[in-house]
């Protein structure tokens, strides 16, 4: 598999240009599990599989982000992510993106999946960032997605401001229909109060940036791989924090993720911080249901602790 990284003009095309003219889409079967766009599971007639993403909502650069994320990722070298094809919109037929990538085989877990996932996970935080944006920034080198949203990547020289400018503001902005006055006081506190709360890292990481459990898939060496990023270089906290937000991993995650990373003191009183911009997202995204977890969070970090 060649990791060519074209945009193409149909899915038939694509195929061609990897395979050759003889090599046709034998199966499609559909695969259940994402938030946002349609998977699928391609058989071709040679036999190859391939893992296919497709929507006919969103723009090209959607899935053009996902795959320098997914480069980003690789990039560092810490982390296992399924190699690229290309990405392409079908301009005869549907008019949808796609988005073609290695098909991850599921495999057994090892023993010690956890902790090495831990152990990968703390070397892709401590890689070189300078690769992406310039050395001691925060951002990266385009805007991306966060589910089906926009995510600025502006580069800042604070991690707080960045935080405060491409990730709270923009979603903040976003929900204010849901806001009455006073939480609207409260979230421009809490904006204004940012740096009492966060800190700045001891150096930047690469960050996958949507890191919940449905992201992180055991492939056919036992090992976790990483799909679906998000990326940006910012504090690694706020990836630590994600895991944390819909169930978490097991204690073997943390334990080993702490051995071989240096935490800063007071990470558990800025984890809810981070996650409130995950949840304005799915506020934004899916509804009223996340209110009350946003309007917690806000009500708590808005006064001064
Ligand atoms: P969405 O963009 O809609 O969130 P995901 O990237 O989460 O979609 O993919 C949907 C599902 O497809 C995932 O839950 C995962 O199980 C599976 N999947 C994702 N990437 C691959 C891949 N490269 N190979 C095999 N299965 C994959």
């Amino acid at each position: 598999m060649v990791g060519l990284k074209q945009h193409f003009d149909s899915l038939e095309d694509a195929i061609v240009s990897f395979f050759g003219s003889n090599v046709k889409i034998a199966r499609m079967e559909r695969i259940f599990g994402g938030d946002i766009n349609e998977a699928y599971g391609l058989t071709l007639t040679d036999g190859t599989n391939l893992f296919m993403k497709s929507n006919t909502g969103v723009k090209e650069s959607f899935f053009a982000a996902e795959v320098k994320g997914l480069q980003a990722i690789e990039a560092a070298g810490a982390v296992r992510t399924p190699r690229i094809l290309c990405s392409g919109t079908d301009r005869n037929k549907t008019g949808g993106s796609f988005l073609l990538l290695e098909f991850i085989r599921k495999g057994e877990r090892i023993s010690d999946y956890w902790e090495t996932f831990a152990h990968q996970l703390a070397a892709m935080h401590r890689a070189e960032t300078s690769g992406f944006v310039a050395g001691g920034t925060y951002g990266f080198t385009d805007d991306n997605y966060i589910g089906m949203r926009c995510q600025c990547n502006i580069v800042h020289n604070s991690w707080i401001h960045f935080f405060r400018d491409c990730r709270l503001k923009p979603q903040l902005e976003s929900a204010s229909g849901y806001f009455d006055t006073t939480e609207l006081k409260r979230a421009d506190k809490l904006l204004e109060r940012l740096d009492t709360v966060l800190v700045e890292p001891e150096q930047p990481s690469l960050l996958h940036g949507d890191l919940w459990s449905g992201n992180v898939i055991t492939g056919n060496d036992g090992k976790a791989w990483l799909i679906d990023p998000a990326v940006y270089v910012g504090h690694a906290e706020a990836d630590l924090a994600m895991t944390e937000l819909f169930g978490g991993f097991p204690p073997a995650f943390y334990d080993a993720y702490k051995e071989a990373a240096e935490i800063q003191p007071g990470y558990a009183k800025r984890r809810d911080l981070y996650n409130l911009y995950h949840l304005l997202n799915h506020l934004n995204m899916f509804g009223r249901s996340y209110f009350p977890s946003v309007k917690r969070i806000i009500d708590y970090y808005s006064e001064a602790k």
